[in-house]
């Protein structure tokens, strides 16, 4: 386990307060500051308006008065001790606050803050011929979706590492976004002609931030006062995002499934944080895991379900899809026998 700099972590969410309370699900007044503000209570204390101020890296309930630094705030949140908690702040800031000193040699990692990271996503075409060729052939482009599909196509950005990549054919653009339904990372997806390079079908944006986001439409933010009896589907990555928001959208017109919202994880492997990140708007609801069907996926769901209950779920279930790995592939074969 990798020591955290408690002092770059502390000073770190001192100028972005803010950010930490909204990464653990609390509404911001329209004039807060990162580093100073007013916010909903994040523990739902019953006050109304906004009750809680924060500067100086503390924020204080008025109603309760109570007062938190950054790590007791998300301890408190998801029951966390203090190292987990440090641990989930420096996701919540989207950093790297490891301790271990880097060999000269090593580039230093670049950290990016969700501002910056949703300029690049608003900059990305929303339509594509080549990318959106890709996503029909495998049944899974149903007309422009641009919360959630974007198109990294060369020239569109002048950031280097989405230039690499369009370079490379990582061409599809999935938006990662925090609970407070901020883009904080953008999956790519290799449309290429040949083998995507060292065998990844998919990446993710440099320095942005992976455990603490998921894809997902950005009214699901409102999943945490609102909405009450939709359920949530988490499942893996952007194709899967697109399968089963567009079978589950129909259903739930046709009255066969209550209007579900889905979170698409960037792997299996972080399913767990996502779900205890994402708690403030899985608190009551029913829970569904639909990770794939493989090693992963299982590992992956069975740590999901422990953080779905942990969060307040009211039912938690897994889904898995009869003769295929995930929800993506069904359409593709869907698509290949119309
Ligand atoms: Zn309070």
């Amino acid at each position: 386990m990798t020591r955290i700099d408690l002092d770059a972590l502390r000073s770190s969410s001192a100028a972005r307060m803010g950010d930490v309370l909204a990464g653990i699900g609390a509404e911001l007044a329209r004039w807060a500051k990162p580093d100073r503000g007013r916010a909903r209570c994040p523990f739902g204390c019953g006050a109304t308006g906004f009750p809680v101020s924060y500067a100086d890296g503390r924020a204080r309930c008025h109603y309760e008065a109570k007062s938190w630094d950054a790590i007791a705030l998300v301890a408190e949140r998801y029951g966390l001790e203090f190292r987990a908690a440090a641990e989930r702040l420096s996701d919540i800031l989207g950093g790297d606050f490891a301790e271990a000193p880097r060999r000269r040699s090593e580039p230093v990692r670049q950290l990016r803050q969700a501002e910056d990271v949703s300029r690049l996503w608003e900059a990305l075409p929303a339509r594509d011929e080549r990318g959106e060729a890709y996503l029909a052939g495998r049944g899974l482009w149903h007309g422009p979706f641009p919360d959630v599909v974007r198109f990294n196509v060369p020239g569109a950005t002048k950031d280097e590492d989405l230039a690499r990549r369009a370079r490379q054919g990582y061409r599809v653009a999935f938006g990662a976004r925090r609970p407070d339904g901020k883009v904080a990372n953008i999956s790519l997806r290799y449309v290429g002609d040949g083998p995507p390079p060292d065998e990844k079908k998919t990446v993710s944006l440099a320095g942005g931030s992976t455990k603490s986001a998921a894809i997902m439409r950005p009214e699901a933010a409102q999943l945490a006062a609102d909405f009450a009896g939709d359920t949530v589907l988490l499942c893996e990555g952007g194709p899967d995002f697109l399968a089963w928001t567009h079978s589950l959208d129909v259903a739930a017109l046709e009255g066969e499934e209550p209007p579900t919202w889905v979170l698409g994880c960037i792997g299996a492997g972080i399913a767990e944080s996502v779900v205890s990140t994402f708690a403030p708007l899985l608190a009551g609801r029913w829970v569904r895991l639909a990770l794939d069907a493989d090693k992963a996926g299982e590992d992956g769901a069975a740590r999901a379900a422990a953080a779905a209950w942990r969060a307040g779920a009211s039912r938690v279930t897994r889904i898995t899809l009869d003769g295929a790995k995930d929800a993506a592939e069904v359409a593709e074969q869907e698509a290949r026998n119309a």
